[in-house]
């Protein structure tokens, strides 16, 4: 058997879109409309992620997500209304490893379960990689340098803490309150605005033009996200 997603979607017309959009790169895909056979699939199937969308008629889907978690660490991806960054905040802090924002094109997709597939490969191998590079930038996280353009770059500890969680979960969405407990270890919303402060300071060592970032990507209302490529 090939590699079985699950798209869990009320919507007809989008369920055989993402389903459609999966096909055409060879992935196999099974279907469920509601969070009753959602969960009964996710419970008997090998399935490789799951597509959840966030407004099903039976179950909230972050109740969902919560449920799957505690037994399974299989990637989902949530899909959402586009004036819906609360429950998308709240779907990621509760195990969703990212989200798409109706209405999405196949490229977007694509993306998103490319990256997804990535981490969860890299979480099953023995040895993460220990140099990281995404376009001009270079983290080698043995040595604990990083370059730009092959120049040396300093950061703080703490700058240096921040800037290697972003890029080991590199593609994937990081919301604030996961920034915050990795590297603060704890979590406040009104820690929010200094983690902002913090993030402008990494963006001047890195970025070219900090208005405009290349590599640490503003997710609005949400959190960061680290450039794929
Ligand atoms: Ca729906």
């Amino acid at each position: 058997m090939g590699i079985l997603f699950l798209i869990v979607e009320d919507d007809r017309k989008i369920r055989k879109f993402i389903n459609f959009s999966l096909r055409s790169q060879e992935y196999d895909c099974i279907e469920a409309a509601t969070g009753k056979e959602a969960m009964r699939l996710i419970t008997t199937q090998n399935l490789v992620a799951i597509i959840l969308d966030l407004g099903l008629p039976d179950m909230d889907g972050v109740e969902l997500i919560k449920q799957v978690r505690e037994f399974s660490d299989i990637p989902i991806v949530v899909v959402s209304a586009r004036d819906q960054d609360n429950e998308k905040v709240e779907a990621l802090d509760a195990g969703a490893d990212d989200y798409l924002t109706k209405p999405f094109s196949i490229k977007e997709l694509l993306a998103r379960i490319r990256v997804v597939l990535r981490h969860s490969n890299d979480n099953k191998k023995e040895d993460a990689p220990v140099v990281y590079r995404v376009a001009d930038l270079e983290v080698d996280l043995e040595k604990h340098k990083v370059t730009l353009e092959g120049k040396d770059i300093h950061f703080t500890p703490m700058e240096y803490n921040v800037l290697t969680l972003l890029i080991k979960n590199s593609g994937k969405v990081l919301t604030h309150k996961y920034i915050l407990k990795e590297v603060w270890g704890t979590y406040l919303d009104s820690e929010i605005q200094s983690m902002r402060v913090f993030m402008a300071s990494i963006r001047r060592k890195l970025e070219k033009n900090p208005a405009k970032p290349r590599y640490i990507l503003t997710e609005v209302g949400i959190g960061y996200r680290f450039a794929d490529e």
